[in-house]
């Protein structure tokens, strides 16, 4: 079977670090035998440049048939204020139902960890919550009635957070079995509680998951005090998305915080953390580890979900020579202790894997 892969570089350090991507899942694809097929779809300021808009037209069809892409950072932020420039983020995920996005936090030696042994993935609602561009399917999650006043919505459905809490589930069976909900419902306790309660609602079917609560103070607290200690993490979106920035700090910085979106579909989106990163861009410097491990996250969650155990076997191998890579300061980028370019680290990073 032939996996239909697209490849979207995002704006700025997208252009660098999507082809390493790329070259790397090339690599370790070929060494199992996996067979791709590559997709380039044009998005972002330079699909402005040559079609108009920053999501041209058809692109939601072409990705429609792929199995999955990757996705580069989007510095929407910067796009001129004309008609075809918008942020495809909010289009993407809602046109493809991507609910959950999993982001894991993972330490390794000699790249300015605050701690060892960290192991971790938050896995944040996706669709819902507090951001308004992707909470209601029309006009805006927030509005201003007076100019003295702004009312921001956030949306908790019963749907959105047991399917989240499911995806989560899911993933700690995989794991160490270990569930941990992260909430306020001592204040929101209609929003959170309803959280909460389709959290356990799910859980009953996965009575082999030990599943706790914390408060989300507490674990913006306990990440910085013992991170060890959580597994599988799963919270609403503004949560997740604050938190899973801060977990990210442990471990080196946002290069080093990879992530997947997945939904009840058939598609998933490897996709960084982090932004375009315009300050850095076209220096040679950005660090490829986020992205390339986006990508190998994919290919493994492809492998399992098209039962193609070769391209399971192969995203593992992309890890392991990544962890190889990390550990040579030769083959790591400036902002983990190292002294590579993008390029020397992917090199680094494709060298291993043979
Ligand atoms: P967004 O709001 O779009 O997520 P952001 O405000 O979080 O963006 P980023 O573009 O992620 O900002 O960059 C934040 C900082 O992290 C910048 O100083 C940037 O250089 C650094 N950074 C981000 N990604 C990388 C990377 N892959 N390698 C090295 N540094 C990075």
């Amino acid at each position: 079977m032939t996996l239909s892969i697209g490849i979207l570089e995002g704006d700025d350090i997208g252009h660098e670090i999507v082809p390493a991507a790329v070259d790397v899942i090339a690599a370790a694809a070929a060494r199992y035998g996996v067979a791709i097929d590559w997709h380039p779809i044009p998005i972002g300021r330079r699909a402005l440049e040559t079609h108009g808009s920053t999501m041209p037209h058809g692109t939601l069809e072409s990705l429609g048939k792929l199995d999955g892409w990757i996705l580069g950072p989007i510095g929407h932020q910067a796009y001129p204020k004309v008609p075809g420039a918008i942020n495809p983020h909010p289009i993407l995920r809602k046109t493809f139902n991507l609910f959950a996005n999993v982001r894991p936090t993972r330490s390794f030696p000699g790249i300015g960890c605050l701690f060892d042994n960290v192991d971790l993935i938050i896995v944040r609602e996706n669709n819902e919550g507090f951001q308004p561009d992707r909470n209601v399917v029309a006009g805006s999650g927030e509005f201003r009635p007076t100019e003295d006043l702004t009312i921001s919505v956030r949306v908790i459905s019963r749907t959105g957070s047991y399917r989240v809490a499911k995806a989560a589930l899911e993933l700690a069976r995989q794991r160490k079995k270990h569930l941990t909900l992260v909430h306020k419902n001592t204040v929101f306790k209609l929003g959170c509680g309803m959280f909460v309660e389709e959290c356990y609602r799910a859980a009953q079917a996965f009575p082999d998951v030990r599943v706790d609560e914390v408060i989300v103070d507490t674990f913006a607290l306990r990440l910085l005090r013992d991170p060890q200690t959580f597994d599988v993490v799963v919270t609403t979106n503004m949560f997740g998305d604050i938190l899973s920035d801060e977990a990210a700090g442990l471990v080196g910085g946002l290069g080093m915080a990879p992530g997947l979106c997945i939904g009840e579909g058939r598609v998933a989106m490897a996709q960084a953390t982090h932004g375009s990163a315009p300050d850095i861009a076209r220096k040679g410097i950005a660090n490829p580890y986020a992205m390339i491990a986006s990508a190998a996250m994919l290919l493994s969650w492809l492998g399992n979900d098209r039962g193609i155990p070769e391209a399971a076997a192969a995203g593992k191998s992309i890890e392991r020579a990544m962890e190889t890579a990390l550990a040579d300061p030769s083959t790591r980028t400036r902002d983990i202790n190292g002294v590579a370019s993008t390029a020397e680290m992917t090199m680094g990073i494709i060298k291993a894997l043979h």
